[in-house]
């Protein structure tokens, strides 16, 4: 066979040798130990939170170690590929402050080592396909898709491996006259890598994050080149990371499977390994059994949930962090109010075999992230959260900032700042009371009490209210209220004889409570009513009355 006659009969169109293409891209000139990572996605307009996971690990080795992050656009697959996909892919992650220092940018390219979509860069493979077709590496298949799946049924029938291999790789030892006989026909045709290894022979891996693997020889002859000449993930993935000088690939696990395939591909191209992280899988917990995080079932799968349910993007940094790196909580909690770009991330710290994505934990993660932000921040961040997703309480929220800034201010500062704020969608909920036009009563004075009792207290409150009063002597009074009516106003006395009270002065300080929040639970009392200012609260225990 003259593989030279193969080569120009196949793509007589390409003209370009793998030399010239190799002196567009020169090496990267980095300080020693620099890792050049990429976040490698599919415009499908769709984030995974796997994908943010993965997107942590390349800024964090690359920025950790003076390298470079770069985007590059896997747009091969037109199906796929959606109008502003790659607007998205950009503005989402900087969201999540995940900066790239190269790559593709929305309305073209950033950087020497482009183009950084894949589907402007067809030349550039075939060049590389071609070269291998030289050296016999590679060749045509004239398959029909009938034809293929005759090959794949009787593999199910026999109960063989699927796949492109041995006596079912039908055009691997074609001539050249059938070869030429079917480009007269021009029949289109898929160009195949020709696979030396045996699925008998093992070999050792070194993989960033798994450590040690074995893994065993691939036998097909896998596609390299599409009918349309477009490449396949795997040979576009061995041709950009070479040139593009990737040091570090970091993907998912699930690539493991064909990483045989990439070894030969490399070889058989001449270039240089990279390093390969392969990340864990982000699981939850179904019913007790822990399952792959699903686009189709989990709403959670989609990082776009994060921001419409008003995650703080620090909280999800953070927790993500914890996914990430075994050690980042142990480090947290010494170092409270550090930089979370001063922590040493590291792939000998990352799960090998799944990380268990945990809502709760995120929800925890996030009521302390908010709790130690100030009353103007949390004002800020809601805001902007409700100017995109709830006009109404924007309006709300604007119309007295000041108003807005003291209801938010209650329980913040101080040693034990309070917990109650996870989402900025839940601040609507937790403020709601203190705007007539969203107050709502949630819960009512149980019936245990006598409503005339109930009354009475709730009158004399209303004769006796000084919103200039102190806290203690605001409390004073509502003991005085209590022990007028019946309510035992000490505690400790209640407990040890309650039948011979109508309740307690908590009772008393709950019927205040339902009656000007109409909930059981508030913040502090005092400090609510204050915000509310006297008219609002009068006119509510009139209302209760
Ligand atoms: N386009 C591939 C994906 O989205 C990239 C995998 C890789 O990072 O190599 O899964």
């Amino acid at each position: 066979m003259d593989n030279n006659l193969l080569a120009e009969l196949l793509y007589p169109n390409v003209k370009t040798l793998p030399a010239d293409i190799e002196a567009r891209y020169p090496k990267r000139e980095l300080p020693e130990g620099a890792k050049v990572t990429r976040f490698a996605p599919s415009p499908t307009g769709f984030l995974h939170i796997g994908n943010l996971y993965g997107a942590f690990t390349d800024e964090r080795l690359a920025h950790t170690s003076g390298g470079v992050f770069y985007l590059r656009i896997e747009d091969t697959d037109a199906k796929r590929t959606v109008p502003n996909g790659i607007s998205i892919i950009i503005e989402t992650l900087k969201k999540f402050g995940v900066n790239f220092d190269e790559g593709a940018v929305i309305d073209g390219d950033n950087g020497a080592y482009g183009p950084y979509r894949q589907s402007e860069r067809a030349e550039i493979y075939q060049t590389f396909a071609k070269q291998l077709i030289r050296e016999g590496k590679a060749y045509p298949c004239f398959c029909t898709e009938a034809e293929l799946e005759a090959i794949r049924n009787k593999q199910e029938a026999e109960k063989l491996t699927p796949g492109y291999y041995g006596e079912f790789a039908v055009w691997r030892d074609a001539s050249l006259e059938q070869i030429q006989e079917k480009l007269n026909e021009n029949a289109s045709f898929v160009l195949r890598f020709r696979s030396e290894g045996n699925i008998n022979n093992k070999l050792k891996f070194n993989d960033q994050i798994k450590g040690d693997i074995d893994v065993t020889e691939n036998d097909v002859d896998h596609v390299i080149l599409k009918s349309d000449g477009i490449p396949t993930y795997h040979f576009a993935h061995a041709v950009d990371d070479h040139l593009m000088g990737t040091t570090h690939v970091i993907r998912d696990e699930s690539w493991l499977s064909t990483l045989p395939f990439h070894i030969q591909l490399f070889k058989a191209l001449g270039f240089k390994m990279p390093k390969y992280c392969h990340t864990a899988q982000v699981l939850k917990l179904d019913n007790g059994n822990k399952r792959k995080i699903s686009k189709r079932k989990d709403p959670e799968a989609a990082l776009t949930y994060y921001h419409s349910q008003g995650y703080p993007v620090e909280a999800v940094r953070e927790y993500l962090m914890t996914l990430l790196n075994s050690n980042f909580e142990e480090w947290r909690i010494a170092n409270p109010n550090a930089d979370i770009e001063e922590f040493k991330f590291t792939t000998k710290k990352m799960s090998v075999s799944g990380s268990l994505f945990d809502l709760d934990k995120l929800n925890d993660i996030s009521k302390n992230v908010i709790s130690r932000m100030t009353a103007e921040e949390v004002y800020e961040y809601t805001l902007s959260w409700a100017e995109e997703n709830d006009a109404e309480f924007a309006d709300i929220l604007k119309s007295d900032k000041d108003y807005a800034v003291r209801i938010l201010s209650i329980g913040r500062g101080g040693k034990k700042p309070r917990k109650d704020i996870a989402l900025w969608s839940k601040v609507k909920n937790y403020v709601s009371f203190f705007y007539d036009n969203l107050f709502q009563r949630v819960d009512t004075i149980p019936e245990n009490f006598d409503k005339s009792d109930v009354s009475a207290v709730l009158s004399a409150f209303k004769e006796s209210y000084d919103e200039n009063a102190e806290q203690n002597d605001w409390f004073a009074n509502i003991k005085e209220i209590a022990n007028n009516n019946g309510f035992c106003p000490d505690m400790k006395l209640y407990k040890q004889d309650p039948a011979a009270f109508k309740g307690s002065v908590a009772d008393v300080s709950m019927f205040l409570r339902v009656a000007v929040t109409g909930r059981m639970n508030s913040p502090d009392l005092y400090e609510v009513m204050q915000i509310l200012g006297k008219d609002r609260v009068l006119a509510r225990v009139t209302k209760e009355i």
